[in-house]
């Protein structure tokens, strides 16, 4: 059994590098690479990776114990390819940004109050930095998922400004909470047949429970741009983290999502980020995985009742479901 990504993707951090979601590595801390490197092929073929690449050569998957994929039992390839290296001489082929915390919310989920980065300049330049050096191997980019590529002013600026003809056939996946679409894009008309996805995170319709989760977010501009985004001919795909304070409208996005023809809906159990409003004392108040949560008859009780809608084609439930199936518990 081997696993492609290490050789694939490139996850660029403001402060450092990593193949995957830090919190699917047994020890984040063994694979993330900090620093900033003046050639971003000093990144890619750091030791850390280095590391990584020769133990799924070796089929040994003892670095990743909390892979969502893994854990999934998702199927990974038999035998690794001819150009799978520990040191790679082809540069990364999937490039995921997180590289700009900017955001015109501020969700209690992932911050304690607005953030717009003052470092707009190192934003700009390390983005450009990785697209100018690979992009030859560079066939797919997402962004951001740190923030909103339209609420930060360096994302905005490269959106507005990528050269595409050097990037003739990048897809491009906009990973954002989709308000700021419909002002800005005819301004980046230039790109818009590489758009391949929109993921928008949205986590609640109704308005009360939208306007308590995504804070700064109104429910009004929310519909707008629901509607607009779904009309924009790209897969639509919505994101929904699921917890206390929410879980009643897993059924309202649901069937919002299949009224608006979406592609697919990702419903994920709240996981814990260290810059959550409220710490781990908030995280352990609203996590539902929690055996002992007060609301957690309620939270299985409202997926029973929903079981004929959960089965629908788009809806990604699997990582909500309860015992005997997979709510994950990190
Ligand atoms: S098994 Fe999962 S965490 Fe490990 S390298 Fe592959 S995708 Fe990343
Ligand atoms: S919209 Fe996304 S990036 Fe912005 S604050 Fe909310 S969770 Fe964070």
């Amino acid at each position: 059994m081997h696993c492609s990504s290490p050789f694939t993707t490139l996850h660029v951090h403001s402060n450092g590098f990593i193949p995957c979601c830090p919190a699917w590595f047994t020890n984040p801390e063994d694979f993330r690479v900090d620093g900033v490197f003046e050639n971003p092929w000093d990144a890619w073929n750091h030791p850390k990776f280095v590391k990584l690449r020769q133990m799924w050569l070796d089929s040994d998957s003892s670095g990743c114990k909390h892979c969502i994929m893994l854990l999934a039992g998702s199927k990974f390839m038999d035998e690794p390819r001819h150009w799978m290296k520990p040191v790679m001489e082809r540069g990364p082929r999937d490039v995921v940004f997180a590289n700009d915390l900017s955001c015109n919310l501020h969700c209690w989920s992932c911050r304690s109050k607005p953030i717009i980065e003052k470092q707009q300049d190192r934003v700009f330049k390390q983005t450009y930095s990785i697209l100018d050096t690979f992009h030859e191997s560079i066939e797919y980019m997402s962004t951001i998922g740190s923030g909103d590529p339209f609420a930060s002013p360096a994302w905005l600026k490269i959106l507005q400004t990528m050269d595409m003809e050097k990037h003739k056939k990048l897809k491009i996946e906009l990973f954002t909470n989709g308000l700021l679409i419909p002002r800005y894009w005819d301004s980046i008309s230039h790109m818009h047949d590489n758009i391949i996805r929109i993921k928008m995170s949205i986590d609640a319709v109704s308005k009360d429970i939208y306007e308590k989760t995504r804070l700064g977010g109104k429910h009004k501009d929310l519909h707008k741009a629901l509607e607009f985004n779904s009309k924009l001919g790209k897969e639509f795909v919505l994101n929904m983290v699921v917890q206390s304070e929410n879980f009643t409208d897993v059924p309202l996005v649901c069937e919002k999502a299949i009224e608006l023809g979406c592609n697919k809906v990702n419903l994920t159990m709240i996981r814990f980020w260290h810059q959550m409003r409220g710490g781990r004392a908030k995280f352990d108040e609203v996590n539902l995985a929690r055996k002992d949560h007060p609301k957690r008859s309620d939270f299985l009780k409202m997926l029973k009742d929903n079981e004929e809608l959960l089965k629908h084609p788009i809806i990604n439930e699997d990582m909500i479901l309860p015992d005997g199936h997979k709510i994950i518990n990190f």
